[in-house]
């Protein structure tokens, strides 16, 4: 039952172009909330929740067009774990509100795609009976970790914030969303109630990868890729399937005229390849056998999730990536990958 617990959907004809790639080889997704207007009410959740269920439907039954990501059998395992977009909400909404989430965002303003309307100070007073009611709910607290310093140094910089919510609120689960740098892996051990995802693209890329030679537009991302040191970091807590980390892919479609373009919007487009990349990942290094625990079994434990059953296999055999999914370039189009999808029951 692979989970991406980081994934933008998006909505409208984004949504329904891609959204089935990911309901075809997962069984679940943590559904990020940054729409515009971002979901911060109740039915906006249920009817944003609802377009997804229509659109991974719908496309189901439109399998020509996706020959060469392999056979659909039938997407009715997916499930949607839908998010809120972060402010400051009373109790009685997020009592009633509950049951239809899975967890809130958090976005620090202006720092990524649609996050205007995000948090402007991390006045911990402010958010207390926000988080406090979270906290008693058992609802947790997802974390776009970045401040608005110099750009490599944004996510190293937010760990004050980090160690303050930790503190402060002991008992509210804290998830830092896509960490890029050693010091967030150092975290993990210095707070009980602190988690973390990673992508697989960190696992895979630095800095130089984007801009050390021709600039690589479909690898911007936030945050950006850091040093080796930091991916060796990386790598060492999701091979070792570190139990706190979860593997959250961060896939976030763009049209290809967005990515090239002057204005480069962020993110990387991996959903389709990212559990044939994460087993060439983990089979390079021998430790294919942590592989279930950091695709799956650690976010059930963290979130206290049954997800559908759904078994994927994959098999070592070459997979040529498509130069784009209906206008959305992914991660290494047009090159070849190790690994395959073979079949997905
Ligand atoms: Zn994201």
């Amino acid at each position: 039952m692979p989970l991406d617990m980081h994934l933008h959907l998006r909505d409208g004809i984004m949504l329904e172009n891609i959204g089935v790639l990911s309901a075809y080889s997962f069984s679940g997704a943590i559904i990020m909330p940054n729409l515009v207007p971002p979901v911060r009410s109740k039915e906006e959740l249920v009817a944003y929740k609802q377009r997804i269920l229509n659109a991974v439907g719908m496309e189901a039954a439109d399998e020509d067009e996706f020959d060469d990501i392999g056979e659909f059998s039938d997407n009715g395992g997916f499930e949607p774990y839908m998010t809120l977009f972060y402010q400051n909400y009373d109790k009685e909404f997020l009592t009633d509100v509950a049951e239809e989430l899975t967890a809130i965002k958090l976005y620090p303003a202006g720092i990524t795609t649609n996050s205007e309307g995000g948090v402007k100070n991390f006045d911990i007073e402010e958010m207390r009976p926000t988080l406090e009611a979270m906290a008693e709910l058992g609802i947790p607290l997802c974390v776009h970790g970045e401040t608005d310093g110099f750009v490599m140094d944004r996510e190293a910089e937010f760990m004050n914030i980090y160690d303050a919510l930790a503190s402060n609120f002991p008992t509210l689960k804290i998830i830092m969303e896509h960490i890029t740098t050693k010091e967030a892996t150092q975290m993990l051990d210095k707070h009980p109630n602190l988690y973390a995802t990673i992508t697989v693209h960190h696992l895979i890329i630095s800095l130089d990868d984007v801009v050390g030679g021709m600039m690589k537009p479909h690898l911007f991302c936030k945050p950006i890729a850091k040093r080796p040191e930091d991916r060796e970091a990386l790598l060492k807590i999701a091979l070792d399937a570190h139990p706190k980390v979860m593997f959250g892919s961060d896939s976030a479609p763009h049209p290809k005229d967005k990515k090239e373009s002057c204005g480069c919007a962020a993110g990387v487009f991996t959903a389709p390849i990212a559990l044939q990349l994460l087993c060439e990942i983990f089979d390079k290094h021998g430790k294919l056998a942590n592989l279930q625990s950091f695709v799956s079994d650690n976010a059930q434990s963290i979130y206290g999730i049954c997800p559908e059953f759904k078994e994927v296999t994959l098999v070592e055999k070459e997979f040529s990536v498509p130069q784009d999914y209906k206008g959305v370039v992914p991660m290494y189009a047009g090159e070849t990958i190790g690994w395959s999808i073979e079949d997905v029951d």
